[in-house]
């Protein structure tokens, strides 16, 4: 369901953070990106959700190519990728549920589907009696349950996660980690760029590791591979 070929990524100021990506992922892996700081994750990754364009080569999304797609189409092509970051992105003047049916409304949902989908998925993550509430009235670990409800609510084939439980304590992280693999039981593609060691050598899942642009490990039921 996602191709790249020969995907090279060199940004203004001359850095090639890509240098020759070919990977094949298939609908319902769940995939960890590792690596050491600056090897070219988050590059890897907003490529796929076209946050970042290649300088050259082919990223297929089921069967469009998103590298050329016209940028009136990436709307489109977002409403299939739910994207979660290492600092949740919430709109903090909404309350939680605003936060999610604003996702929802800006695609044009109709409005008695907002309402359903908004509290079904605030119900999945175990907040939903909080939905009145402001995000900094929640701990970094709700915020991010949050989050992951808002980039589900949509109901996305494929899941991005750039060091969700990068600024989570261990506890807090395993429970976002539990979330992960229920979505991804559901039949979601998770594709996840993460530092943390102990989740990835105990959670196994397919890992590839970056350095300097290049994917120099790609291995079913990985390890993390590196120390710290
Ligand atoms: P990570 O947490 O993945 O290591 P970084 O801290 O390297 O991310 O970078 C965070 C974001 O800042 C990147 O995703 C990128 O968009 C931007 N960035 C990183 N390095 C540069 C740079 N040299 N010039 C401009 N923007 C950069
Ligand atoms: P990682 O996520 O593995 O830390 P990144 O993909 O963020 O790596 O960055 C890869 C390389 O590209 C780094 O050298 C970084 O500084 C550079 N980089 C990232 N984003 C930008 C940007 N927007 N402009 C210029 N350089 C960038």
């Amino acid at each position: 369901m996602i191709q790249m070929k020969q995907v090279y990524k060199k940004y203004s100021n001359g850095i090639m953070a890509a240098n020759g990506f070919d990977v094949n992922i298939q609908q319902g892996e769940f995939v960890y990106v590792v690596g050491p700081s600056g090897a070219g994750k988050t590059t890897f990754i907003k490529m796929m959700y076209r946050e970042e364009k290649p300088t050259k080569g082919t990223i297929l999304i089921n069967n469009v190519d998103i590298a050329t797609l016209k940028a009136k189409r990436v709307p489109y092509l977002r409403r299939n990728i739910g994207v979660v970051f290492q600092d949740f992105k919430l709109l903090n003047q909404l309350t939680i549920y605003e936060n999610i049916a604003f996702a929802l409304e800006v695609i044009e949902e109709h409005p008695k589907t907002i309402k359903k989908r908004a509290m079904e998925v605030l119900d999945l993550v175990g907040l939903k009696h909080k939905a009145r509430m402001m995000p900094d009235e929640l701990s970094g670990g709700e915020q991010q349950r949050i989050s992951i409800a808002r980039s589900i609510a949509n109901q996305p084939k494929i899941m991005i996660a750039d060091e969700p439980t990068g600024n989570l304590d261990p506890e807090t992280s395993w429970e976002i980690m539990n979330l992960f693999e229920e979505i991804n039981a559901r039949g979601t593609t998770v594709i996840m760029a993460t530092h943390n060691r102990e989740i990835v050598n105990t959670i196994r899942h397919r890992v590839i590791a970056i350095e300097n642009g290049l994917i120099v490990r790609d291995e079913q039921r990985g390890e993390y591979g590196y120390e710290g």
